[in-house]
């Protein structure tokens, strides 16, 4: 068999041979691209381009993911599948300059002590080989990679590293910083007036934050260390390395940041916090909130990134159930308690367990042009045109409780009350609740019932909470399995079993699990599902709530009237493949006290 030469005829004669393109459409294709075209584009983006399918195999689709896969065997070449926030850019772009790289399609993707592997997309053209040898003195190992995704790394990677180097040992000088404003849009790289030095540091934040964006990032964590800095993100849920930046790098990073947050830059000793409005690649607003603490090496930042769309989960496109991940019988208790007119809702779990969204979907949901949502937060998570807003100051002793009494005067329908963590706030909602209004409100416990314990020891009288308590909803997130490679298999009924411990029900016949691939980079999970521990308020549950509350009977009676416990819950959503039973475990373990 004969090599093809990696220009348009040379691939597509091999096609044709192989008999994965016909005849006819090849020859079409070399009389119509034109020269430009063919100096643009690498050959098999042009064959990919006209999304033909398979001569032999007529479902399969000639994608450049398929081709390039094709190519790599044809050339016993190894296939290389981009994973940036594996690559280490810096040493990288070190081998080889931009204009070399582009030039020959090359791109250095990993560089070791003993060893440097390098992406190509023509495995024919190896005269960059010689003088890269002679540079780098140890084994140069190649590997094929898609074209397209070689030459957006490549502009990507090198335009970082140049930013990283122009702004070398420069500091950020310091803009005035006293400006006071919650919100402010700034469009990435559009600062106004910066000198050389600064759009160096403006583009590393514009590349951090743009990257994390498409990255499906939560989190951005700059951290200063004695020697750099280290920069990583949150994805669902998980912290993964980026980054390593200079020290003094990091620093002008951290100044550009706490300018575009409004945060004061000279203040390096006490915590601030601070937000900032911006928007993604597609256009979309998106909402960064930002939080910096002193440590033993400067200062560290920390953005969460407020995507609405993941927030406040679309509403009317996906209704309730799939905005939250409910289960129909779920949806049907979580819609009744939150359709009644007056009384208290609370949502519990640990941070990052997903109140917020709950709370802000359904809120959404109830905010039509009749009623007057209002709400007191700490701090307000994301800005919602549809609600009005307090945010709480502590500096001028507007806490929740103050806050609720000021929604009180403002003749709301419903108030969410960011969590109540004291006896004054829970006094205030049971107050608002019995004057006819809903109020929505979070607090710190582990499952539903334990609520009712936690109203009691703040110091609500029991009549109080079965007046006002309409039911108690605990929740977490768990990962869900990318749809791209999961796929079925059997399993060991042990483990099902140990994951509904107490209680026994009958194992579904087969669960899912997934192996990783390009579009979950790797990780075999893409994004992430709440499952909810839901107690409605029952009158015959509230005949177990007196002054001799004794939780362990009440969690009993709660289960017998008919509460799914969370990792009963959880397991539901194993059974119908959409996560595994180590994700369920990691947030709601069985419950050995019953
Ligand atoms: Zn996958």
């Amino acid at each position: 068999m004969t090599k093809p030469v990696c220009t348009l005829e040379g691939i597509l004669e091999a096609l044709v041979s192989e008999d994965i393109v016909e005849q006819e459409k090849a020859s079409m294709v070399t009389s119509l691209v034109s020269a430009q075209v063919r100096k643009s584009l690498h050959p098999l983006e042009i064959i990919a381009g006209r999304q033909w399918n398979h001569k032999s195999n007529p479902q399969q689709p000639l994608s450049l993911d398929m081709l390039t896969d094709w190519l790599a065997e044809k050339s016993e070449l190894s296939r290389y599948h981009f994973d940036p926030l594996k690559m280490d850019v810096a040493s990288c772009t070190s081998i080889t300059s931009y204009a070399y790289a582009s030039r020959f399609g090359i791109l250095p993707v990993k560089v070791t002590a003993s060893e440097v592997v390098i992406a190509v997309t023509d495995p024919y053209r190896l005269e960059w080989m010689d003088e890269l040898d002679r540079i780098v003195n140890k084994p140069i190992t190649t590997v094929l990679a898609n074209p397209r995704e070689l030459k957006n790394y490549l502009i990507e990677f090198y335009s970082i590293s140049k930013a990283m180097e122009g702004a070398g040992n420069k500091a950020l000088g310091e803009l005035p910083s006293n400006i006071q404003n919650l919100e402010q849009l700034i469009e990435l790289g559009k600062t106004g007036k910066v000198d050389a030095e600064d759009q160096h540091i403006v583009s590393i934040v514009d590349w951090l934050m743009q990257y994390a964006f498409s990255q499906r990032a939560s989190d951005i964590h700059i951290e200063p260390r004695r020697e750099q800095g280290n920069v990583r993100f949150r994805i669902d849920g998980v912290m993964h390395q980026v980054y390593e930046i200079p020290a003094n790098i990091t620093a002008a990073v951290i100044s550009r940041i706490k300018i575009m947050g409004r945060l004061d830059v000279a203040e390096k000793r006490k915590p601030q916090d601070g937000r900032i409005k911006t928007l993604s690649p597609d256009g979309a607003e998106i909402e960064l909130r930002l939080s910096s603490m002193p440590t033993a090496f400067g200062e560290k930042l920390v953005l969460r990134i407020f995507d609405p769309e993941v927030l406040v989960k679309n509403f009317a496109a996906l209704g309730l159930e799939k905005a939250l991940g409910l289960e129909k019988k779920e949806s049907t208790i979580w819609n009744d308690m939150i359709s009644r007119p007056y009384g208290i809702i609370l949502v519990t779990g640990p941070t990052g367990s997903g109140k917020t969204t709950t709370l802000y979907t359904s809120l959404k949901h109830l905010a039509t042009p009749e009623v007057n949502v209002c709400t007191i937060e700490d701090p307000i998570e994301l800005v919602e045109p549809a609600f009005n807003q307090m945010q709480v100051q502590h500096n001028i002793r507007l806490d929740f409780a103050t806050g609720v009494k000021t929604l009180l005067r403002q003749d709301p329908d419903i108030i969410m009350v960011g969590e109540i963590r004291d006896r004054e706030t829970a006094e205030m909602a049971v107050q608002a609740a019995l004057t006819g209004h809903l109020v929505l409100s979070t607090l710190h416990t582990n499952d539903a019932p334990s609520a009712i314990a936690r109203l009691a020891e703040i110091g609500v009288p029991s009549y109080l909470i079965t007046a006002t308590l309409i039911g108690v909803v605990a929740q977490r997130l768990v990962r869900t399995l990318c749809p791209q490679c999961k796929h079925e298999t059997s399993f060991d009924p042990l483990e099902w079993q140990a994951l509904i411990k107490p209680w026994t029900t009958s194992p579904p016949d087969k669960i899912a699990v997934a192996e990783g691939c390009l579009e979950c980079r790797q990780t075999g999970f893409i994004g992430r599902v709440g499952i909810y521990e839901m107690m409605a308020l029952s009158d015959e549950l509230k005949q177990e709530i007196d002054d001799n509350f004794d939780l362990i009977n009440f969690r009993k009676a709660a289960i017998r009237l008919g509460m799914k416990p969370l990792n009963l819950a959880g397991a539901q959503k194993v059974a119908r493949g959409l996560t595994t039973i180590e994700e369920v475990l990691k947030v709601a373990p069985p419950r050995y006290d019953l």
